[in-house]
């Protein structure tokens, strides 16, 4: 079985590596916000699993660790995301924009703050289902591998 720190370890790269894909498809310029954002919520999922069902007895992987869990609800939450950050990317332009018209330091700084933040959103809500994903393949290429349905 993947332990806690493969699964965190698993998940931090799922994460970064989905942001490098997204970013290398994107044209638009690096983010370290959107970067570190994917990094974390892409540790935090992976964990998830294991906390939904705890792996307190040999048989613990159920409903959420299964097959069809993986091949129905993470691909509609897969659409989800996507959409959810599109609306941040757009807020990041917002603000970006905003920010380079703005005369007043204060006020550039402001929307850069907030342009700042959209991308860490925008980099979080991305990491969150190849998080998970890294978490049930992981289990998935153990003997006990995972349930068709739990
Ligand atoms: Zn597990």
């Amino acid at each position: 079985m993947a332990n806690h720190k493969e699964h965190l370890l698993y998940g931090a790269a799922a994460g970064a590596a989905a942001y490098l894909i997204a970013y290398n498809l994107s044209g638009r310029e690096f983010s370290v916000a959107e970067f570190i954002g994917a990094t974390l919520s892409g540790m935090a999922t992976a964990k998830l699993p294991d906390l939904i069902e705890p792996a307190d007895h040999p048989n613990h992987r159920s409903t959420f660790h299964s097959v069809t869990f993986s091949t129905t609800a993470l691909p509609i939450a897969w659409q989800w995301t996507q959409s959810k950050r599109e609306e941040h990317l757009k807020l990041v332009d917002k603000y970006a924009e905003l920010a380079a018209q703005a005369v007043i330091e204060q006020e550039k700084q402001m929307w850069q703050q907030r342009a700042f933040w959209h991308k860490f959103v925008a980099g979080a809500i991305l990491g969150i289902v190849p998080g998970y994903a890294s978490h049930l393949l992981a289990d998935a290429l153990t003997p006990k591998s995972l349930p068709l349905l739990g």
